[in-house]
């Protein structure tokens, strides 16, 4: 990782060799933490920041569900962000907000450790790679499954819930993967080890619906307003193995991954096995958008030197 200048680190900038915490951290041990993941893209107006308030408010959100109190507000949160940019002087970046336990006690009740919060951005391009961007990417179903409802919390973007996302890309990568597709419990495809999933069966698109397995993407919410615009029906449904294998076109989405096309599921091609039509026109409207290319119609960027 390319350090950058500063972190800001529980309400202030601190030099980037200076973000540290104590061994005896309650997160390092339980995965008490919560974090988001933002992009900023490089406009010809400067870096903007794709849907910051809605990353902002999950952060919240999962803060929430594990009983952290953030001792700020989501606009000192925003701010912090935007300053955090502009102190390190990037065109672009990974934005990655991290609310975490530190030190005080071991028990396994993290209440009582204070919550810390730290924001880092880092130059990183492409997740799976320049190329998959056009050429897709050769995924595997994993034999990991996504954590039953009940057991964790997957509309919480949640440290120690990431455990089961490794699992399934390590396992992906041994097996010459890209990325793996974990499915639900119950057999159904549920999502990637950090990207969302959608279909492409007969002129209809389909994805996952929220509420058993899957992370509520912010790119998935944005992607399903583009396919709108573009008069492409959506379903919210459950999609079971075998479309995978049968599908015209998948393709991934995630803040990291972006729009990434699905070439091949368990070496069985995709389609023609070549990115498809709908992904394509999807992403010409999100990298358009992005890039200040074309209008941002939805109001999704925060420019960070126009406040
Ligand atoms: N699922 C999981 C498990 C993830 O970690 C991510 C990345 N945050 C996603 C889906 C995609 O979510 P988003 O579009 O908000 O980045």
């Amino acid at each position: 990782m390319q350090p950058t200048d500063y972190i800001w680190m529980d309400g202030k900038l601190v030099p980037w060799e200076q973000a540290t915490v104590h061994v005896l951290a309650h997160a390092l041990h339980y995965g008490t933490s919560v974090f988001e993941g933002i992009r900023a893209y490089n406009t010809k107006r400067g870096p903007a920041v794709l849907a910051l308030q809605d990353h902002t408010r999950r952060l919240f959100n999962s803060a929430k569900m594990m009983r952290m109190e953030i001792p700020y507000t989501e606009d000192e949160i925003n701010n912090a962000i935007l300053e955090t940019l502009r102190a390190n002087n990037l065109k672009s970046a990974y934005i990655r907000p991290l609310v975490f336990r530190g030190m005080n006690k071991l028990g396994v009740d993290g209440r009582g450790c204070p919550v810390q919060v730290a924001i880092a951005t880092i130059e990183w391009g492409r997740y799976l790679g320049e190329e998959a961007i056009e050429q897709g990417v050769d995924v595997g179903v994993s034999s990991w499954r996504r954590m039953a409802p009940g057991t964790l919390m997957a509309m919480g973007k949640i440290g120690g819930q990431y455990v089961n996302s490794q699992l399934v890309a390590m396992e992906a990568h041994d097996r010459g993967f890209a990325e793996g597709i974990a499915l639900d419990i119950y057999g159904y495809v549920s999502e990637g080890s950090g990207e969302n999933l959608f279909l492409v069966f007969d002129g209809v698109v389909y994805t996952p619906p929220t509420g058993n397995s899957i992370l509520m993407g912010i790119t998935r919410k944005l992607v399903m307003q583009l396919l709108a615009d573009l008069n492409i029906p959506v379903k919210e449904q459950v999609i079971s193995r075998e479309m995978l294998y049968i599908a015209d076109e998948l393709f991934f989405t995630g803040t990291a991954a972006e729009v990434t096309p699905i070439r091949s599921v368990d070496g069985i091609p995709v389609g023609s096995g070549r990115r498809g039509p709908i992904t394509e026109k999807v992403q010409r409207e999100f990298f358009g958008i992005t890039s200040g290319e074309i209008e941002d119609r939805h109001g999704w960027l925060t420019y960070v030197y126009e406040e």
